[in-house]
């Protein structure tokens, strides 16, 4: 049974470079007919938010993706716990006391020596007595997971076969001095006892992976197919990590981005597949295949959600968009009509009121100085609303007559004394709209 997690930590809000972690994960799990399990990795007391935990919930439900379950690192600490018990017992485990700035000295001379900067384990070289003799001066100490020092390979669903030299990589704390679990084992534990068959995540935790996958062996357990996904860049290639908090879902859906936008997007960008506006989730499931992703960095542009914005926009039957149409005090009578003109003319919902005030005030005349007259004597011709939908060739027709004027010349001077814009809907429909006779 395929199994699948999206494991944020609640310190913020999800942005772009989540949200591609979250789908892909989510998109497996579907495809296969599996699980997919929302898990918080909120073991930080300190920097962990309930209301960032909501705000993830409330981000994904926008989008659609459905979760079967949600589980909270918080109320597992106990299975840490145990699992660190194994690790000791096991003799992986071992109690470190460096300071951080002694940790950060070592580093600076391995590097200077053009070493690299992994820890050196002088700790496990210390005796029963000066541990203690450190722990009485200086409190509990780290504990880390003692590497074996070997090749680690896995064969990855997205970079394809790794290897990676243990010894390069150094012992990683999975306790803290303060008894806080750290992420790397916690996430272990989860994800062997939930029966996660499949991680992908970033290609910012292949290192984790490793050690990951050390740490499960010694608890005796396998582990799930990894795959890790390239980040996002800026459109110019800039790296996007410090910018991500500008591209939070939240601000993209209050600036009336469509969560088909971004998910169509999302689920394709970076993969030998081109972007296209998906129907539906399904059929974006249907499409979905991880091994079409590159290891590359994957360019992102907020910009291209807008065209797709109003793509998706383009093809939303009015059903999905009545109720906020009657928001806006469109007649019912019109609505409908106002939703299939409005449409094809608008880049996000918002620009809905722009249309609506258009037809019910009427628009701002543009009106050249040589077309006063023109305008004036065809404005006289029309009379008052409601308009149907010959009203437009028969008024223009009328007016051809009178004026001698024809083709855009007659058509052009009209539309821009109606609507106050150069280009827009139909004509003919426009009229039908309008609430009030046009004026000058
Ligand atoms: N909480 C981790 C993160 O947000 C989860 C990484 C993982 O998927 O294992 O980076």
């Amino acid at each position: 049974m395929t199994t699948t997690r999206f494991a944020p930590s609640p310190t913020g809000y999800l942005h772009v470079g989540n949200l591609r972690t979250a789908l892909f994960n989510y998109m497996i799990a579907r495809k296969a007919g599996g699980t997919f399990i929302l898990r918080i990795d909120d073991t930080d007391p300190e920097r962990s938010k309930p209301e960032y935990v909501d705000a993830i919930q409330e981000d994904l439900t926008w989008l659609g993706l459905t979760w079967d379950r949600i589980e909270y690192q918080s109320r597992r600490l106990d299975r840490y716990a145990e699992a660190a018990d194994a690790l000791r017992a096991a003799g992986r485990f071992y109690e470190a006391f460096e300071t951080p700035t002694e940790l950060d000295l070592k580093r600076k001379k391995q590097l200077n020596m053009g070493k690299p900067p992994v820890y050196d384990r002088a700790a496990l070289a210390l005796s029963e007595d000066e541990k203690a003799a450190l722990r009485a001066e200086r409190g509990q100490g780290v504990w880390r997971f003692k590497l074996d020092h070997e090749r680690i390979t896995w064969t990855d669903g997205i970079l394809g076969d790794i290897s990676i030299d243990a010894a390069s990589v150094s012992d990683p704390v999975l306790i803290r001095g303060d008894g806080q679990v750290l992420y790397t084992i916690a996430s272990v534990v989860d994800d062997t006892e939930m029966g996660v068959t499949h991680v992908v995540r970033g290609s910012d935790h292949v290192t984790n992976t490793a050690t990951q996958i050390q740490i499960m062996a010694a608890l005796g357990h396998g582990h799930p197919e990894f795959a890790h996904h390239s980040l996002l860049t800026g459109p110019q290639g800039e790296a996007l990590s410090k910018r991500l908090g500008t591209l939070a879902l939240r601000d993209l859906r209050a600036e009336g981005v469509e969560p088909m936008a971004l998910l169509s997007l999302m689920a394709r960008l970076g993969s030998s597949q081109p972007v296209e506006v998906a129907g539906s989730l399904e059929a974006l499931i249907e499409g979905f295949d991880l091994s079409t992703f590159g290891a590359a960095p994957t360019k992102f542009d907020r910009a291209d959600l807008f065209p797709l914005t109003a793509r998706v926009l383009h093809a939303t039957p009015f059903a999905e968009v009545a109720d906020e149409i009657a928001a806006l005090g469109v007649p019912a009578a019109q609505a409908e009509l106002f939703w299939e003109v409005a449409r094809a003319n608008i880049t996000t919902r918002a620009d809905l009121a722009g249309w609506w005030q258009l037809f019910r005030d009427g628009g701002a005349p543009l009106v050249a100085e040589e077309d006063r007259a023109f305008v004036a004597d065809a404005f006289a011709r029309l009379p008052e609303p409601p308009y149907g939908p010959e009203t437009w060739g028969a008024w223009t027709a009328e007016v051809k007559a009178a004026s001698g004027r024809k083709g855009k010349g007659l058509f052009m001077p009209l539309r821009k004394a109606v609507t106050g814009l150069e280009r827009g809907p139909e004509m003919a429909d426009v009229m039908r709209l309008l609430q009030k006779k046009p004026t000058l």
